[in-house]
């Protein structure tokens, strides 16, 4: 009798453990697809990695550009064509 509590509790944890799983992976690849898609997560200017949540962003070209710091923003935005490939 407690063997069978203990099997039926057990398969229930490993469900739970599998879904969770399984969420967390479809999450992360729709937010990189996200990203991917309308952010560009380097900034032009120093070319230093700039999380997703970031601030100081511009859009130009239908692309979102985001900076470590205001000051790299106003370059950028002062002399796009500078920073961005043709
Ligand atoms: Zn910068």
């Amino acid at each position: 009798m407690k063997k069978s509590i203990l099997a039926i509790i057990l398969i229930g944890l490993t469900t739970i453990a599998l879904k969770s799983n399984a969420n967390s992976i479809f999450d992360g690849s729709k937010t990189n697809f996200i990203d991917s898609a309308k952010k560009v997560l380097v900034d032009p200017v120093c070319k230093m990695k700039i999380k997703a949540n970031a601030s100081k962003t511009t859009v130009y070209n239908k692309v979102t550009y985001c900076f470590c710091s205001e000051s790299c923003k106003q370059k950028f935005v002062a002399e796009p064509t500078k920073y961005v490939k043709k």
